[in-house]
């Protein structure tokens, strides 16, 4: 091998040792070599589709535990993919974060998730909310706060999602300070995956957030399962008693939809009612949902 060759096979080791956490040593092999370049060329393709305007969103409907209608659509990133079509943020958001670009990523979801909520306002859809996900980076992006103001926002239309992930508590300042200017402009925040992360209770009600979602993993095995149920309704019962909503997500069966209104959780969302989607067909589904929704209060009455 020559000079040359050997100097970039051990920069790609190298860089390995620091991305598993530095101080360590790690060999070079092939195999580290063929996923390197899958990276750096997915990483290729993402700062191409970003100048393209290749990321758009998929929505997924949230609904009313009690009544399942729809009162609210969680808008999802996707990636078109020029040769492998569309793809979810497994495919691309570990790699957007290591380029910095996931900021890029969350402006454009926004624009397209407003754009909607505005075309299911025209079509009386009764859609009044739309929530998107918001990485750290993005919260302290300025030119968000700048382009938020221009918008007159109706108070309550839009929420963002933070991921308990992030750490609430060492940034918690510069965090809060963030979310206020947010508030003031008539956005609501959300506690995304709640109960998966470490940030503690307390610096999380700080927040005051109006929502917290509680993660699919803790939804899922409430079926089976009579501590998870305690568990779900003692978190039921924290918000309540600061006045936070309760979303579950990951809701997957008709059974979990049962058990999890009984529990108390106000909006529900998950595979069971409805799948993310892409724009055009949540208009679709919102329209029948309607009509059988009518449906069936006619034959109750
Ligand atoms: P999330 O915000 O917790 O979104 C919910 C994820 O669960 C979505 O995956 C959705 O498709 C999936 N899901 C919904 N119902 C069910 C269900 O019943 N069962 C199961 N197994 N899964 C369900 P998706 O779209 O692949 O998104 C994954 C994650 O990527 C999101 O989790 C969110 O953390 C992140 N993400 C998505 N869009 C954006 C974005 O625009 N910006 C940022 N920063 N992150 C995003
Ligand atoms: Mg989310
Ligand atoms: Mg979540």
């Amino acid at each position: 091998i020559s000079p040359q060759d050997l100097l970039i096979n051990a920069d790609i080791a190298l860089y390995e040792a620091k991305r598993l956490g530095r101080n360590r040593v790690e060999r070079y092999s092939d195999h580290l070599k063929t996923r390197n370049l899958i990276i750096k060329r997915t990483g290729d393709a993402i700062l191409k589709s970003l100048a393209d305007d290749d990321f758009t969103a998929y929505y997924q409907p949230q609904f009313d535990a009690h009544t399942l209608e729809i009162n609210g659509v969680e808008a999802l990133a996707r990636w078109m993919h020029p040769e492998r079509g569309i793809q979810p943020p497994a495919a691309f958001l570990d790699i957007a974060e290591n380029l910095n670009v996931v900021a890029q990523i969350d402006a454009r979801v926004l624009d397209h998730a407003l754009l909607q909520l505005s075309r299911w306002r025209a079509a009386d859809l009764g859609i009044e909310r739309v929530s998107v996900n918001i990485s750290a980076q993005r919260l302290f992006d300025e030119n968000l706060i700048s382009r938020l103001e221009q918008l007159d926002l109706i108070p309550g239309s839009v929420s963002f999602e933070l991921l308990e992930s992030i750490s609430f508590d060492d940034t918690s300042h510069a965090v809060a300070a963030s979310i206020e200017r947010l508030r003031k402009l008539g956005i609501a925040i959300e506690i995304d995956d709640f109960g998966t992360g470490y940030a503690s209770i307390l610096s999380l009600l700080k927040l005051s957030p109006s929502r917290l979602k509680i993660d699919r993993e803790l939804v899922g095995p409430v079926v089976d399962n009579p501590a998870q149920r305690r568990l779900i309704a003692s978190i039921v019962d924290i918000a309540r008693t600061f006045g936070i909503g309760i979303v579950a997500e990951g809701v997957e069966t008709m059974e979990h939809v049962t058990i999890l209104r009984d529990l108390g959780c106000h909006t529900l969302q998950g595979y069971a009612l409805a799948r993310p989607m892409d724009a055009q067909s949540l208009i679709e589904f919102a329209k029948q949902h309607r009509i059988k929704q009518d449906e069936m209060l006619l034959m109750r009455a």
